[in-house]
Order: structure tokens, then C-alpha cells, then sequence
């Protein structure tokens, strides 16, 4: 069993995307191919977007953002604390500084009490200066932003919704990715929708910060590439990687969306009484980038992957560790008691297997080896 079966996505799907491919080899197109502005098209109509402008990766998309925001030292980017080390990284590699939030153990999205506790700390030092806050959607689920756009608005924040796991959620219809001032989102394969290589794009209505980040992502191009209004970055997305997205939007509109949805139901039903399992909040969907559930602590949540290993059942732990306890943010002075929540939930969570191509059989095998993990447990 593959953690998330790329294979099965390719096997169904072979002949397009193989010649997809090939095409864009005949075309010898292989930069700004006419693939690229198709896709991006169809991107921005799904999510519904005036603009999607497609990049390098995930990362490049947020730094782009931050860029033309004119996110600097002496800012203060509120960021959460549950989350892969993108999020925070961007905002440092721009000389700010991450303010990271716990999360909700529910949802493990940013707690939105505890952010607009810390953007009042932040006011009150008199420091830094409070410019953004990056909400992820973590594993799939769209962050609060009935809140948080609450919040933004109330001290005049912009929002950049980090939608690398969340492209296909929503909340009450609207999906994921045109939350925010602006959002952006992975193509990295393992994501929701991912290409074969690196892949990330960037969503808004926002006419003058569409024309800048096309600017910025070629060399700060002004009228064509060999003039340069500004100092930019190298971030396109290849014409091979559109080519690939083509076909892979279409499977994930069709049904893909839809059977992680289905597999999300059948182990939650299945699990029942056994583990925690992911809260969907009511008028929520979820893209599933993960099936997290939640252990009673570290040693039972890392035996319970070793046993599930040895039954050749693979799991991840997603996240270990919480952002402020990284290397690379030690010189960030922290208080412990404000993230309870993450530290509780790198001991205790464990991502099983999911993926679209994850059938009922696979998931009886996961659900029989984690009721068999507790029985041999509790019996012994
Ligand atoms: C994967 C990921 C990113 C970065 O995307 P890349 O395309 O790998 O650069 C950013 N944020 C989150 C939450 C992610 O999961």
C-alpha cells in the first residue's frame, strides 16, 4: 500500500498525460508554452479568481506576494505554528519576523483567539510593526476566515491564505485559494493537485498586484524580458508542468475531490470508538491532502506507527515539530505556554494513508490494524 499512490493516478490516466507531454516536446515550447496560460485560466475559474499567475513552487508564490507587499525588517507576519517551515521561512527570508499562533486542536488551524492575542502583544512591545497574517489550510480544510478576515480588517492586516494543501476545500461553496488579499498554493506532487516536479501558483482579484508578480516572476520584466523595470526572480512554472496539471484538473473536478471525500467518510465511520478522527466543521469540505488522527500521546502515537509498519500499512508524522522550536528560528524570543496546542499535537498526531486511488479494501486494512494495535494493547 503507497502512503498516496501516484502510480494509480498515472495508470488511469497514462495516455493523456503521456501525450500531453509529448506535445509540448513536439512544440518545443517548453518555457511559456501556451499550456502555461491555459491552465492558469482554468485555475483562476475554478477557484474564482479574477487572476491566477502561475510560478516556480509554493514557496516562490508566497515570497512573490510578500515581495510586492513590501514585507520587510521591523514587520510582524503572523503565522501559524502547526505548519510546514514554508509558511515561517518566507516571511524571514524577507528580514521579518514569523509571529507564530497555535492552532486549534480541532481544526489544526490557527487559533483566532490566540492571533489576535498576539497581534496585541506585538502592538503593545511597540517593535515591530503588524503587516500580515498567513493562515494555512492545513491538511486540506480551509482556515476560519470569517475571523480572520474580521481580525484583518479590525487592525489592518492583508491576508495571504497559504493554500498548498487546501486547493480543492471550501467553506459554504467558496473554495479555497480566494480567501484573502491574496492566496497561493503547491503543484509539489504529493499535493492535493500536483504536477511532476515543482509547481505553485498564486490567486487574486487584486488587478495592480497581478501585473507586479507578472512582472517580478520574469526578471522583473517590463514590456518583454529584455526590459527590465525592477529587480525580479526566475519562478516559472514549465510549459511540461502545465501540460501535466491540464489533464490532472480535469481527474481532480471529475472525481478525485470527490473519492477523498469518500475515503475521509468510510474511515471515519470505520474508526470509530477506536481514535480521534479529523473534524470537518459544518459548511466545511475538506481537500484531504491528509487523513490525520490523533493518539493519546508521543509513545503511543510512535508505536502505533511501528506496528502499523510492520504490517506494511505506511503512515507520517505531520508536523514533529512545532515552527517555533526550528533551528533556524531560535534567535525568535518565545513564551512555551502560548503553544500548547501545537506541542501537544507533534506528539500525538499521525497522517494514514490517503490518496484518491485508496480503495475500501485498503482502508479496512488500515482500520484492522489500528483496532488490532489497541487490542493487543489494552489485552496484554
Ligand atoms: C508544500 C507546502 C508549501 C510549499 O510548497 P512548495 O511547492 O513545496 O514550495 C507551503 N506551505 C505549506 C503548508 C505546504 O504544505
Amino acid at each position: 500500500m503507497e502512503f498516496r499512490d501516484l502510480r494509480a493516478q498515472y495508470d488511469k490516466y497514462k495516455e493523456e498525460i503521456d501525450s500531453a507531454i509529448l506535445e509540448v516536446i513536439h512544440n518545443t515550447s517548453f518555457i511559456s508554452g501556451k499550456q502555461v496560460e491555459t491552465i492558469e485560466k482554468r485555475l483562476a475559474k475554478y477557484v474564482g479568481t479574477k487572476h491566477c499567475i502561475s510560478c516556480a513552487n509554493g514557496t516562490e508564490a508566497m515570497s512573490l506576494v510578500l515581495t510586492v507587499w513590501d514585507i520587510k525588517e521591523g514587520d510582524a507576519v503572523f503565522v501559524p505554528d502547526f505548519t510546514f517551515f514554508s509558511t515561517g521561512e518566507v516571511v524571514a527570508a524577507r528580514g521579518a519576523v514569523p509571529v507564530f499562533v497555535d492552532v486549534r486542536r480541532d481544526t489544526f488551524n490557527i487559533d483566532t483567539v490566540k492571533l489576535e492575542k498576539a497581534i496585541n502583544r506585538v502592538i503593545d512591545e511597540g517593535k515591530l510593526i503588524p503587516k500580515a497574517i498567513i493562515p494555512v489550510d492545513l491538511f486540506g480544510l480551509p482556515a476560519d476566515y470569517t475571523e480572520i478576515d474580521r481580525i484583518a480588517g479590525q487592525y489592518g492586516l492583508r491576508i495571504l491564505e497559504d493554500g498548498a494543501q487546501g486547493f480543492g476545500g471550501s467553506i459554504d461553496g467558496k473554495k479555497a485559494c480566494r480567501f484573502g488579499d491574496a492566496a497561493t498554493t503547491s503543484f509539489f506532487p504529493a499535493k492535493p493537485l500536483g504536477c511532476y516536479g515543482d509547481g505553485g501558483a498564486i490567486f487574486t482579484n487584486d488587478d495592480e498586484l497581478a501585473s507586479l508578480l507578472s512582472s517580478l516572476k520574469v526578471h522583473g520584466k517590463g514590456s518583454d524580458k529584455y526590459d527590465n523595470v525592477r529587480i525580479g526572480v526566475n519562478s516559472r512554472l514549465d510549459t511540461v508542468q502545465a501540460a501535466i496539471l491540464g489533464v490532472k484538473l480535469t481527474a481532480f473536478i471529475e472525481h478525485e475531490l470527490e473519492d477523498v471525500n469518500r475515503a475521509y467518510r468510510l474511515y471515519t465511520d470505520k474508526l470509530k470508538g477506536s481514535v480521534e478522527t479529523p473534524v470537518i466543521p459544518a459548511g466545511y469540505v475538506s481537500s484531504f491532502a491528509q487523513y490525520t488522527i490523533k493518539l493519546k500521546d508521543r509513545e503511543e502515537r510512535d508505536s502505533l506507527q511501528v506496528y502499523l509498519k510492520g504490517k506494511g500499512i505506511p503512515s507520517m508524522v505531520y508536523y514533529v515539530k512545532p515552527m517555533h522550536k526550528q533551528g533556524a528560528f531560535s534567535d525568535i524570543k518565545h513564551n512555551e505556554e502560548y503553544y500548547s496546542v501545537t506541542n501537544e499535537l507533534c506528539d500525538v498526531v499521525l497522517s494514514l494513508p490517503m490518496h484518491p486511488y485508496l480503495t475500501e479494501e485498503d482502508i479496512d486494512i488500515v482500520v484492522d490494524g489500528i483496532r488490532s494495535y489497541s487490542d493487543n494493547r489494552y489485552t496484554a
